[in-house]
């Protein structure tokens, strides 16, 4: 199995990605092909789901692995879950990279790798850089001759300094069609042919959400319930329900997944500062670290909420898309089959127009809650337009 195997329906950048990783073995940097294919900058773009950290990270393992990516050696799993020297995976969790942390970052990839190959970074949200920070990582990918590659991961070019991306290799990632998802998740994941072709379509080429969608009953039961909710609206009463819900939902999907998660980071922290040992309690700074962890992880809880209002206002979209494909003469096309009457109905009793309109509402409340609008005020005028 090649790290390459999960990336569905990317065959172009996955033989650019191989043809640079050959490129490094011939043992001749300085010839003509090698300073073709292989560069120190490389910038993953994509739609979500598309899988460009998956890419990323797939790189950084044939890079360090002895046979090119197999996916299975030692070296190929630790530079996978972040355990390996040479490889740093940058996930932010807060809603922008500070400056500080990429000061921090560079200090730690200064040094040669340590087993004698390439140093590798991937930065998973290189588009949440603020500006300072993107200018301080320049420098560094400014920097010739050293050993380190950098490659940052974002939804589309424009979403990067001018100045960072045009010192980086472009890879676009595509939406991978239904049908192959579906088939991943039978061959690898073993899901029945129906409920792979169900995630498949309702995740619409989002590999993650599918499996995810595929393997848990109760994320499916709280799709469920948000894709009726535009059927509950009829008026403004019905309309503050609504969005009530859907913000509740969210806010408890979040929660309950952060909750293991912050506990044990604050056992870690304070064991780290010594906490029980014996007589001395903690050490000095122990309780501001942890005042830290906590604001860091009252940040991440935040970003998790938006994150999930987020899809499920995209998953809301796919509903008047089904709508509006009725209203345009293809009612074989929905995704959303198991609403094809309501769907019908809905399609029969407005018009094309006003579908457009609340398509664009929901993109443009999406919007809002990108840029920190308050989100159950959001959402509340979102679904009194709905509601019209
Ligand atoms: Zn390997």
């Amino acid at each position: 199995m090649s790290v390459y195997a999960d990336l569905v329906g990317q065959h172009e950048v996955v033989e650019i990605l191989q043809k640079a990783v050959a490129s490094t073995l011939n043992g001749d940097e300085n010839s003509n092909t090698a300073t073709q294919e292989m560069t120190h900058a490389w910038v993953f773009t994509g739609p979500p789901g598309s899988g460009r950290s998956n890419a990323a990270v797939a790189f950084a393992q044939a890079l360090i692995c002895p046979k090119n990516g197999c996916g299975t050696c030692n070296e190929c799993k630790s530079a996978a879950n972040g355990s390996h020297p040479d490889v740093e995976i940058i996930r932010t969790e807060g809603l922008s990279i500070k400056i500080d942390e990429v000061r921090e970052l560079l200090t730690r990839v200064a040094w040669a790798p340590s087993m004698g190959g390439w140093r590798v970074v991937v930065m998973e949200d290189a588009d949440r850089l603020t500006e300072s920070a993107a200018n301080a990582l320049l420098k560094a990918i400014e920097e010739p001759g050293n050993r380190t590659v950098w490659l940052l991961c974002a939804p589309t070019l424009h979403d990067l300094l001018p100045t960072i991306r045009s010192r980086c290799r472009h890879l676009q990632l595509v939406t991978p069609s239904t049908a192959a998802v579906a088939q991943v998740l039978q061959d690898r994941d073993g899901i029945s042919p129906v409920m792979a072709d169900f995630a498949a379509r309702v995740s619409q080429g989002h590999i993650g959400r599918a499996r995810y969608l595929a393997n848990n009953e109760s994320v499916r039961n709280t799709r469920n319930t948000i894709m009726k909710l535009p059927l509950t609206l009829h008026g403004i009463s019905s309309a503050f329900a609504a969005a009530q819900t859907l913000v509740d939902l969210a806010t408890t999907q979040a929660t309950e997944a952060a909750e293991n998660r912050n506990e044990k980071e604050i056992d870690d922290l304070s064991l780290a500062y010594g906490k029980g040992a014996t007589g001395r309690g903690m050490a000095t700074g122990g309780s501001k670290a942890i005042k830290d962890l906590e604001k860091e992880q009252k940040t991440r809880q935040t970003r998790m909420i938006r994150d999930g209002l987020d899809a499920a206002l995209l998953d809301i979209a796919t509903f008047y898309r089904d709508v509006m494909m009725v209203q345009a003469g293809s009612p074989d096309a929905l995704i959303n089959k198991e609403l094809a009457a309501e769907i019908q109905n809905l399609a029969e009793k407005t018009k094309p127009l006003s579908t457009i309109k609340k398509i664009t509402a929901i993109m443009d409340a999406r919007t809002n809650l990108g840029h920190n609008a308050a989100p159950l005020l959001t959402v509340e005028a979102l679904m009194c337009t709905l509601a019209r």
